[in-house]
């Protein structure tokens, strides 16, 4: 019996910085400016930079940068927005709460990463935004997307709700598109010790307005000028977010070398069945999550070596087991089961393996070692 591996671990990151972040929660505290605070507008700042843009205006979770960050780029009712099938239901809640019509469409079964010529085919005339899903922690292309966006004159809106920092072709997500939803959900790769998101953009106005959005609709107070709503991400959380955002890079370069080591380890079992999610943004890809598919070749099932592993200790996930138009509380969409073989097929293949800053290279030779072990 090997040692046991948990599926994250976030007390790797916290432990070095624990005073840190009591240091700064005792300083919101003292101040008391819990609600748009001083610790909030540095965060914003700071994240925007990171990011390579100029506003940030943060919210209280990756869900609601969707869904008020879609209305804040002016995308209303009657607009279709088209999104990938395989992805967290809060991508299409957020398009659902914009107000907009949504429109899946299927993915690519190597990258797991929305496609972009069922994109382009289910282009119509109410079409105005594409909203690619940076999965998994790597960047849909800039280059394909701009020349689509350009072509058919839509409003990129990236979900980098698992892609902090992530690179591809030179850009970062939340810069390719008008604006990026984040999510500080404690277990992203930058997360807060509770719920919290953020709209990146490099559009003033956007800026403008989603500010307005998360604040009852007003620029000033008292005077409301359309129906927002109370969105803004607490101090205490952005205070906190401001101690790790400066260990960010490190902890994504140890996310990829933690998937560089998989991958070496992994390529034997190709033939077995075992195959990674493919990595088209070498370094730039930011492994929210490490996920391989078990295909054909295989001789267990999915559930079978998922338990083998578990019994050894070795925590997996699965992200995610059932694609956004066969859940139920969506058959009104009237979307059917085949329609998006891909992320179906996914959806019944992909094992998401331990990953987790700090994740240690006889850590993956345990898991690894326990996989080989249980197909062989
Ligand atoms: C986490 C996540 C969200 C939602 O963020 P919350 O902060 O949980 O509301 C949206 N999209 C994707 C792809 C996510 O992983």
């Amino acid at each position: 019996m090997g040692v046991s591996v948990p599926f994250v671990d976030l007390s790797v990151q916290h432990a070095p910085i624990e005073d840190e972040i009591e240091r700064a929660i005792a300083s919101v505290v003292e101040r008391g400016d819990f609600v748009l605070g001083r610790a909030l507008g540095e965060f914003e700042a700071a994240f925007a930079r990171a990011c390579g843009v100029e506003y940030g205006v943060g919210v209280a979770c990756g869900t609601d940068a969707i869904a008020l960050g879609l209305q804040a780029c002016g995308i209303k009712a009657g607009d279709e927005v088209i999104l990938p099938a395989n992805t967290f239901i809060a991508t299409l809640i957020g398009v659902l709460r914009s107000g907009a019509t949504p429109v899946l469409v299927d993915c690519e079964l190597d990258t797991a990463e929305i496609d972009l010529d069922a994109a382009e085919r289910a282009i119509g005339p109410q079409t105005r935004g594409i909203l690619p899903v940076h999965l998994y922690g790597q960047m849909v292309s800039p280059e394909r997307l701009q020349q689509l966006a350009i072509a058919h004159n839509l409003v990129i809106f990236e979900d980098a709700a698992q892609a902090h920092l992530a690179e591809r072709e030179g850009k970062k997500a939340g810069s390719v598109g008008l604006a990026g939803a984040f999510s500080f959900y404690p277990s992203k790769n930058l997360g807060g010790i509770g719920d919290g998101g953020m709209l990146v953009t490099g559009d003033r106005e956007v800026a403008q307005k989603m500010r307005t959005l998360r604040n009852y609709g007003a620029p000033q107070k008292y005077r409301h000028v359309e129906i927002g709503t109370n969105s803004r991400l607490d101090t205490l959380q952005a205070a906190v977010l401001n101690v790790k955002l400066p260990h960010l890079p490190a902890w994504n370069r140890s996310r990829n070398a933690a998937a560089s080591h998989y991958d070496r380890l992994l390529a034997p079992l190709r033939d077995l069945g075992i195959v990674p999610i493919l990595n088209q943004s070498g370094t730039g890809h930011v492994y929210h999550l490490y996920v391989i598919r078990i295909d054909d070749r295989c001789p267990l099932d999915r559930q079978t070596l998922q338990d083998k592993l578990e019994a050894q200790g070795i925590q997996t996930g699965i992200h995610y087991p059932i694609p956004c138009h066969l859940q139920p509380g969506y058959r009104h969409l009237g979307y059917h089961p085949g329609q998006f073989p891909h992320a179906e097929q996914l959806c019944e293949q992909i094992l998401s393996l331990p990953m987790y800053p700090g994740l240690d290279l006889p850590q993956i030779e345990t898991v690894v070692e326990a996989i080989a072990l249980a197909i062989s």
